[in-house]
C-alpha cells in the first residue's frame, strides 16, 4: 500500500532512501565547520508551528541514526522542554529569527531583539547557526538585517541561507506542499540553480534515485508532515489557504512595481 504524502511515514521513506543511496546526512553547523566527503545531504527543519511534530520527526531521525538541524522561532515555537529533548537526541538547535519583520523595519530594534531572543535560546542549549523565517506576508526580508550587522559578532558561525549559498548544494524545500518551489516567496537560495521538476515526495525520491552524486540541501517543515489522518486533512487545507494568500501577495507586488 502506498503511503500518503506529507506524513511522518513518507518522511521516513525519504530518509531511508537517502541513507540507502549513500548520502551522509549532516547538520547545518557540521556542513559549515566540518563537511564530510562524498554524498552529503544537509537536513534542515524550520519549526514554524507545532513543536510536537518536530519532536516526532527528531525521534524518527534519531532511530535511523540521522542528525539534522531544528530552527525554533521565538516565541511561536519556543517550548523549552521540546527544544531540550531534540538537542538531547543529538540534533543541532538553531534560532529561526524574524526580527526585522517584528520590528517593522527598524534595524536597531531588530538587532536588540535578535540578541535577546538568541540569549533565551542559548539558555537552553548551544546555538551555532541561525536561519531567517520567511515571514511570507510581511514586506520585510529578515535576512536584510545582515546588510547592516554581522552575525559573527554574536558568535554565530553561519546563516542557513547566506552562508550556504555558493556551496554547490541543490536546495529543495517542502514550502507550500510542493518540492518544486512554486509556492516559495522568500524560501529560495541566493544564486541557486533553477527549479527542479518535482512536486510530490515520490517525485523527489525518483529524482534523487535518478541522479549522479551531488550535494543536497533539504528544508522540511515538521508541521507539514502529519502523524494522523485528521492532522493531514487540516494541514492540507492550511497550505491551500496560505498558498492563495501568497498568490495575492505576488499580485500585490506586481501591481506596486
Ligand atoms: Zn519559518
Amino acid at each position: 500500500m502506498s503511503v500518503r504524502d506529507f506524513t511522518m511515514a513518507k518522511y521516513g521513506e525519504l530518509c531511508r532512501l537517502l541513507l540507502g543511496a549513500g548520502y551522509t546526512p549532516v547538520t547545518v553547523n557540521q556542513y559549515l565547520t566540518d563537511p564530510p566527503r562524498g554524498r552529503t545531504v544537509v537536513l534542515r527543519h524550520d519549526v514554524d508551528r507545532k513543536p510536537e511534530n518536530a519532536r516526532t520527526m527528531a525521534e524518527l531521525e534519531h532511530d535511523l541514526g540521522i542528525r539534522s538541524t531544528y530552527y525554533f522561532r521565538h516565541p511561536a515555537t519556543f517550548v523549552p522542554e521540546v527544544i531540550r529533548q531534540i538537542h538531547a537526541l543529538g540534533h543541532e538547535v538553531g534560532y529561526h529569527y524574524e526580527v526585522l519583520a517584528k520590528a517593522k523595519g527598524d534595524y536597531e530594534k531588530a538587532i536588540d531583539l535578535f540578541a535577546r531572543e538568541l540569549a533565551d535560546l542559548r539558555s537552553l542549549c548551544d546555538v551555532q547557526t541561525v536561519c531567517m523565517h520567511g515571514s511570507p506576508l510581511s514586506r520585510y526580508d529578515n535576512r536584510d538585517i545582515w546588510k547592516r550587522y554581522n552575525f559573527w559578532e554574536f558568535g554565530i558561525v553561519g546563516e542557513a541561507y547566506l552562508s550556504m549559498a555558493g556551496g554547490g548544494l541543490r536546495y529543495l524545500t517542502d514550502t507550500g506542499r510542493n518540492w518544486g518551489g512554486k509556492h516559495s516567496v522568500r524560501d529560495v537560495m541566493p544564486g541557486a540553480d533553477g527549479a527542479v521538476p518535482v512536486e510530490t515526495t515520490d517525485d523527489l525520491i525518483r529524482w534523487i534515485e535518478s541522479r549522479e552524486a551531488e550535494g543536497l540541501y533539504l528544508t522540511v517543515h515538521p508541521e507539514r508532515w502529519a502523524a494522523s489522518e485528521g492532522e493531514w486533512a487540516t494541514g492540507y487545507v492550511m497550505d491551500l489557504v496560505m498558498n492563495t494568500g501568497k498568490r495575492f501577495l505576488r499580485l500585490g507586488v506586481i501591481l506596486c512595481v
